[in-house]
């Protein structure tokens, strides 16, 4: 037999977490065993309904790598894949189990089911559904039927005795019968439910595995009595452990609580690696041990008995520092600058002219200070924008460190050999001259080369930056410190007549060139 597993996610709201989460084991197992994949759209909720939420769920599956063998926009022999538009299909199979007597046509207006739900509660029983349209002679229910009668189809079931399936993670789950009631397959709109639907899809499908969450373990036992009803074979179920808030009662993981729209984790620069690893620690562990693994390392020995139900922790702070790992020492450095560079904050916008070497080495120094492409991002912006703004504080610290900033602006621009070593050597012997400790000159010029005092080491930024974006960025701090100063403050006063000199002498040099992104000295 063929391995076909599928998901089933309701097209409302955001793509979950709990939907990737279902996708990664499903799509696991399907290509462990060379089977198929499906995604199915459970979209016959229409007040829930949300039109572009399909897109967002295949682009989810996309970026994650889960795409789907079959589905809707994929295409596939057990077609349609929207459930909306396999109405016709519903319906035959419901006429079916009335033809067979499984099920039946039930015409109980909404305030009688009240009224008999209320009277139960009086009693001290559970309300619930108590079989009385079951008598109802069949060519009466067809009948009125026929006549336009509003009503339901509901499948017999029976009063006693159990029912019973074996969930591959469980072992065998028995339920009374009495606890089932006679369920409604059909609505009255003609729309089926969920019980009706997934079982008829299933089966034609031919979906070999029901691998999906654990909230639905207690309709299991009514899609065991429907296949009973088809007289179908039932599939291998399995459900899975739920995803939890990291909270003191380990609650199901909820909107409220935690981020769980997998959008918003993808725009805050998680890497799709990197939840899927983290997805794949959730109740599953390789046989090894490892922590970090690839999709297809978790294929290659994946198998559902590993699977173990405690329920585990959705850990934002164990995925970001995963998505670190990932960013740091599984991907390339050119990979990751590919992600970073449509998301980099230039002045003018992404900028296809960002030179790939400058942006490589950028992320090399910046990769270990960061947890996602977000911050990378938004960290390496500041190394291509033309001129830094720097903050009221940053100018601050740039005015304590004014004179060693004028010192080193010349001594680099004295500098021949502009390598790691040259500078190393330069910075060391300017410090030993100046007998300061080393960091009051560092603070300034980390400060004036990226606008921040959380930078990379300042040999490597200086190295990386090169001669020519060095010495303007240092240019532009000197300028930017007189702009801290009162108005009338004679330092501003010089600083800004220094500033007039240097622009006429350039503006005299004739047009001024841009500089070289790679430009290393
Ligand atoms: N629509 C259900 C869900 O989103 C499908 C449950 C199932 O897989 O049977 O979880």
């Amino acid at each position: 037999m063929s391995v076909v597993t599928r998901i089933a996610p309701s097209p409302t709201g955001d793509p979950h977490v709990g939907t990737a989460y279902v996708a990664l084991f499903n799509y696991a197992f399907a290509r462990r065993h060379g089977g198929r994949f499906i995604l199915r759209l459970e979209d016959t909720d229409r007040q829930r309904f949300q039109s572009e939420a399909e897109a967002r769920i295949l682009a989810m599956l996309t970026w994650l790598g889960l795409t789907p063998d079959e589905g809707p926009g994929v295409g596939g022999s057990a077609g349609p894949y929207r459930q909306s538009e396999r109405l016709d299909i519903y319906r035959e199979h419901a006429n079916e189990l009335l033809a067979r007597g499984a099920a039946y046509r039930a015409f109980e207006t909404a305030e009688e089911l009240d009224a008999m739900r209320a009277e139960q509660r009086r009693h001290g029983r559970d309300p619930g559904y108590d079989g009385r349209g079951r008598t109802l002679p069949r060519d009466e229910q067809e009948a009125r039927a026929a006549a336009g009668e509003p009503h339901v189809v509901r499948l017999r079931t029976p009063d006693d005795g159990h029912t019973s399936f074996v969930d591959l993670l469980r072992g065998e789950v028995r339920i009374p019968n009495t606890e089932i009631r006679d369920t409604v397959l059909l609505k009255s709109d003609g729309f089926p439910t969920y019980h009706l639907a997934v079982v008829v899809d299933d089966h034609l499908m031919q979906v070999s595995h029901v691998l999906r969450a654990e909230e639905w373990v207690t309709s299991t036992p009514i899609h065991v009595l429907l296949h009973d009803a088809f007289a179908w074979s039932l599939p291998t179920f399995a459900h899975l452990p739920l995803l939890r808030n990291p909270d003191a009662n380990k609650s199901k993981i909820s909107k409220r609580k935690m981020d769980t729209s997998v959008d918003s984790y993808r725009e805050g620069g998680i890497l799709p690696e990197a939840l899927l690893n983290f997805l794949g620690t959730m109740g599953w562990s390789m046989p090894d041990g490892r922590e970090v693994f690839s999709l297809q390392a978790m294929i290659d020995v994946f198998e559902l008995e590993r699977i173990s139900l405690g329920g585990p922790v959705f850990d934002l702070k164990r995925l970001r520092n995963l998505n670190a790992r990932y960013l740091r020492d599984e991907l390339s450095v050119e990979e990751v600058a590919r992600r970073v560079r449509p998301t980099l904050a230039l002045d003018g916008g992404p900028d296809d002219s960002v030179d790939d070497e400058y942006l490589c080495d950028v992320i090399d120094v910046l990769r270990p200070r960061v947890e996602t492409l977000a911050e990378l991002a938004e960290k390496a912006s500041g190394y291509f924008v033309e001129r830094l703004a720097y903050d009221e504080d940053s100018r601050k610290r740039l005015a304590t460190g004014q004179s060693y900033l004028e010192d080193l602006e010349r001594a680099f621009a004295a500098l021949e050999w502009f390598d790691e070593d040259g500078i190393d050597e330069l910075l060391h012997e300017y410090v030993q001259r100046q007998a300061v400790p080393m960091g009051k000159v560092m603070m300034p010029l980390r400060v004036a080369l990226t606008g921040t005092t959380d930078a990379p080491g300042v040999v490597d930024l200086v190295a990386i930056m090169g001669k020519q974006r060095t010495l303007q960025r240092i240019g532009h701090a000197l300028e930017s410190i007189s702009q801290a100063l009162p108005d009338d403050d004679p330092e501003r006063l010089r600083l800004e007549a220094q500033a007039a000199a240097k622009e006429a002498a350039q503006a005299a040099k004739g047009k001024q060139r841009r500089p070289v992104a790679t430009e290393r000295g």
